[in-house]
């Protein structure tokens, strides 16, 4: 059951980034003149829709239906976490938060980097400490 309602969450939450990226003019619909793989399909495809009209009220509708499932109570595990700096609540999927990136050299393979993320509210971005032997990425 838990493990369901994870993978859930995370059905949603990749749902929600491909509607942002419409929002933002990279469209996953294929007859849209926005169409985001449209450059691989150069000479057999000609989009036919304007994303301004065609596509852009729907991802808004889109956008707010699975922001209403992501706030269902079950998912509130998944969705919000303490920030690493001031300890409060944060929302993963909100726009005041961020993930603060950091890597080193990773030891067994050398050329080879390991990552790690922090989150954090943008606001306390800046006061992240740098743990010992990682560098801000
Ligand atoms: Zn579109
Ligand atoms: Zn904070």
């Amino acid at each position: 059951m838990k493990r369901e309602i994870r993978d859930e969450y995370y059905l949603l939450t990749e749902k929600l980034e491909e509607i942002q990226l419409g929002l933002e003019g990279k469209c996953n619909d294929i007859d849209c003149d926005k169409y985001i793989y449209k450059d691989l399909l150069k000479k057999k495809y000609k989009p036919v829709l304007k994303h301004n009209f065609s596509c852009i009220d729907s991802l808004k509708r889109e956008k707010v239906a699975v922001l209403r499932l992501l706030s269902q109570k079950r998912f509130k595990k998944y969705r919000y976490t303490k920030c690493n700096v001031c300890k409060n609540m944060l929302d993963r999927l909100g726009n005041k938060s961020t993930i603060v990136s950091f890597t080193k050299p990773a030891k067994r393979n050398k050329g080879y980097h390991e990552w790690k993320g922090i989150w954090t509210h943008k606001k306390c971005q800046s006061k992240v400490k740098i743990t010992k032997g990682w560098d801000k990425f």
